[in-house]
This record gives structure tokens, sequence and C-alpha cells, in this order.
């Protein structure tokens, strides 16, 4: 397949652009989840003063460059993380769709599209209120479901695997869960690994771990050596565990199971 012709570059851009269409709605996820408000029943508001935001000033990425950044009722700053979370959903979206074969499994991109997205809102709801809304997992779950039932032909897993994959990292997480009294962790990052795994299979969700422990450790020092905060979530890091294994699970498992020696002891 030639993926430069301008047919596939069309849908690619359409891709990216439906991409962060769906961003600015996780955008109002994001917010609103922790909040109990509704997710359409009110419109975008300025966090400042209130004021509505005018239809014209809704535009993904675009509105926010041309306002600069300010709110065009009372001119205070809106944070740029709006157009930020806009921007990673389209480019992850796009991503996606150009690493998996999209003639060979369209099905697949589009689980994996809307999966992602619900790791960004994992990732940024649990960053900012260190809690991960148990709907959002609920949708994880719901797509490892479908995933299982349409796209069991190309994506080389085992249903066992799938299955295997929901308990191997999540029942290890609920024993620390109720050892630590929910200090070290949360039900929502059982949770989040069972959904998970269900969706990325053993393999997989072993390398979203792996990732999860060494980014989160690094960072969560460098963030208290630089800001004194000890406030740790450790969604932001299986979700961007998560995030890497959609991509690159299998081959960082086989690079380990060389690396040591492990393949050939189970051989
Ligand atoms: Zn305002």
């Amino acid at each position: 397949m030639d993926r430069l012709n301008i047919y596939y570059t069309v849908i690619y851009f359409f891709i990216f652009l439906f991409g962060v269409c769906v961003g600015s709605f996780l955008n109002v996820c994001i917010y609103r989840l922790p909040k109990n408000e509704g997710l359409i029943k009110r419109n975008s508001h300025c966090m400042t003063c209130g004021e509505e935001i005018k239809r014209r000033d809704l535009i993904p990425i675009i509105s926010w460059c041309i306002l600069r950044g300010k709110c065009r009722n009372c001119g205070a700053k809106i944070s740029p993380r709006y157009t930020v979370v806009e921007a990673l959903n389209g480019v992850l979206w796009l991503f996606t769709a150009l690493w998996f074969d999209i003639v060979a499994r369209p099905m697949y991109i589009i689980l994996t599209c809307l999966m992602i997205s619900a790791l960004v809102v994992v990732f940024f709801m649990d960053w900012d209120t260190q809690l991960i809304n148990t709907w959002v997992v609920v949708f994880i779950g719901v797509l490892a479901v479908l995933e299982i039932i349409l796209c069991r032909n190309n994506t080389g897993l085992e249903i066992s695997s799938h299955i295997i994959g929901a308990f191997a990292v999540s029942v290890p997480l609920m024993i620390v869960t109720l050892i630590s009294k929910e200090k070290a962790m949360g039900w929502g990052d059982v949770y989040l690994m069972a959904a998970g795994g269900l969706y990325l299979g053993t393999q997989g969700i072993l390398v979203a771990l792996g990732v999860a422990l060494i980014s989160g450790s690094i960072c969560g020092l460098a963030i208290k050596h630089f800001s004194g905060n000890s406030k740790f979530a450790f969604g932001p890091y299986l979700s961007l565990g998560i995030l890497v294994a959609v991509f690159w699970g299998a081959s960082i498992g086989d690079w380990y199971m060389e690396f040591t020696g492990l393949n050939e002891m189970l051989a």
C-alpha cells in the first residue's frame, strides 16, 4: 500500500482533525467528570468571569491561537492545556492510524483510538484529582470486549491471553491496595490495569506495568525534588505504560525475554 498517495493523505488528515475535535470533548470530560457535572448540558464558560464562550471561539486549537490564550470577555489567561489535550489526541489518533495497517485493520484502529482517548482522560484527571473515574475504566473494558469479538483474527492474541492479562497485573495491585489500605495504590489503578490487560493481553499489560513503574519512580522523584510535592498519582504512569504497550508491547516484551534469557528458560 502506498501510504503517501493523495487518497490516504486526505483520510489521515481527517483522522487528525476528528481526533482534535474529540480532544475538545475529552477536555470537558477531564474537568466535569470529577465534579459530577453533566457532559453536554451546559456550554463551556470562562473559568475566571464565568462568561459563556461563544460558538465562534470554540474551534479547537485555532480559537485559542487567535485569542492568544485569553478570554474574549475579561482577558484572563486560558490554560494552554485545553489546546495541548486537543492537539495530543489528534496526533495520537494520526499516529495510531499510521502505525497499524488502515486497510487490513480499520476496526482495530477505531477501537484503539477510542481506548487511547480514554487513557488521555485518565492521565489528566488522575494528575489533577488523584482519582480515576470508574466510567472511563468501564469504557476501556467495553472496548476490550469489542476488540476480542471483532478483531480476534488480526491481533494475533489468544482469548486466554486477554483473560490472563486482565488479572496478571490487577491482582498484584489489588493486594498492594488492600495491604497499604489504599495509600500506595487506589482501586482506580486496579480497575484500570484489569481493563487495560483485557485489551492488551498478558505480555502487553506486563510491559505496561514495567513502563509505569520506571517512568513513575523517575518522574515521582523528580517532581518531589523540584517542587517538594510528594502528592503522587500512579494513574498517569499506568496510562502512559498502556499507551507505550499498545505500540511497542510485543517488541519490548520479546527484547526483555531475550535480554534476560527467559525465552530459553521457558522454551
Ligand atoms: Zn473571562
